[in-house]
């Protein structure tokens, strides 16, 4: 793993002169309004298979032009994005190859890369450059309009390169990498198995157990376990619960990908997880506080080390309590 980051580059000309971005939602459109905000892409084309989508897409007006087709869109270009969900990265790569220029790079922002990496790898003709990659950075919405140009500001985007040591394909690394320093990022170099492993730590899993929790609160609402009503639930939901619900609205499709795409490393780390909750448990039936300080005090310091790490800021409840 390597840090890339240096200074952030304040980009004077661009750095691709046409960008393609397959899949204009949420991430797609973030990366197309600050390569905007930025001036590091010249012309900017975008391929989306939702017809309301496309014609959303048309009226924000932040692209030259908008195409059904992703061959169509990827005419001529020197970057293309995936930013579709993880199971649908091969087929759109199939779908654009015949458009595809030689020289061109092909990324992605997928939130799996050892699966993608090889759809990615399988579909694309030769003389082009794949560097599959993924901004760490995102919300909870989705769609064209979700978007925002300062999405990967002080964000990682972990660049998953295969092995491939030729001057070309370095050559559109480095430009890669440039690339998304204008758009305020880091960037990290990584094996994308390893990528699946650290992300199914600090992303999937997390996201499960909202799924999860949020689902079994509705389960109890109203049925035998304590006369729960989901009336309750909802005006009680202040506390830890009301940040489960946030993370649990995320995009049904794309966790349902994630989930189907990293199953091995997913199960991995579900399984320990699973034996650390029955500790637990355990340590609470017993009555073993120090257990339970312990682990909180440990849990305490991770919290502050995001902070410290400008990942996250040190607001109370989020700076939520400051709102109107
Ligand atoms: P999104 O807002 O739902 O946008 C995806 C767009 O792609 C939609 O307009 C979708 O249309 C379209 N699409 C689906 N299949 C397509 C295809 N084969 N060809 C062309 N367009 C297609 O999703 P997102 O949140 O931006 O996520 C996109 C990718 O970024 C995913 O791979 C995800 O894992 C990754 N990612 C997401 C986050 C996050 O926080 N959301 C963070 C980092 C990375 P339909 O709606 O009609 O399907």
């Amino acid at each position: 793993m390597t840090d890339q980051t240096q200074a952030s580059v304040p980009a004077r000309t661009p750095v691709y002169a046409k960008m393609a971005v397959v899949g204009c939602g949420l991430i797609g459109s973030s990366v197309i309004r600050a390569a905007r905000a930025k001036g590091v892409v010249g012309a900017v084309a975008v391929a989306d298979a939702s017809p309301e989508h496309r014609t959303r897409i048309e009226a924000l007006g932040y692209a030259d032009s908008v195409h059904a087709d992703a061959a169509e869109a990827v005419r001529d270009a020197d970057l293309v994005v995936f930013a579709v969900p993880v199971m649908a990265m091969g087929p759109a790569m199939a779908a654009a190859a015949p458009g595809l220029k030689a020289g061109a790079t092909i990324t992605d922002v997928g939130s799996v890369k050892g699966s993608v990496a090889d759809a990615l790898a399988a579909a694309a003709p030769d003389g082009v450059f794949v560097i599959p990659g993924h901004p760490v950075a995102g919300t909870e919405q989705s769609g064209p309009d979700a978007g925002f140009a300062t999405l990967f500001e002080n964000r990682w985007n972990i660049l998953t390169p295969q092995k491939r040591t030729d001057a070309p394909y370095q050559a559109a690394l480095e430009r890669l990498t440039e690339f998304w320093m204008a758009l305020g990022a880091r960037v990290e170099l990584m094996d994308e198995r390893h990528h699946d492993l650290v992300l199914a730590v600090t992303s999937h899993l997390p996201h499960l157990i909202a799924y999860n929790i949020v689902g079994t609160a509705e389960d109890l609402a109203g049925r035998s376990v304590g006369d729960i009503t989901v009336g309750e639930v909802l005006k009680y939901s202040a506390g830890g619960f009301r940040d489960f619900t946030r993370i649990a609205a995320s995009d049904p499709v794309m966790w349902r990908d994630v989930f189907l795409a990293n199953k091995d490393a997913v199960l991995e780390v579900l399984g320990r997880f699973t034996e650390d909750l029955q500790a637990l448990s355990r340590a609470i039936r017993w009555g073993e506080g120090d257990k339970l300080e312990q682990l909180f005090t440990r849990t305490r310091e991770i919290r502050l080390g995001i902070v410290a790490a400008g990942q996250e800021n040190a607001e109370p409840n989020f700076g939520r309590d400051r709102r109107p």
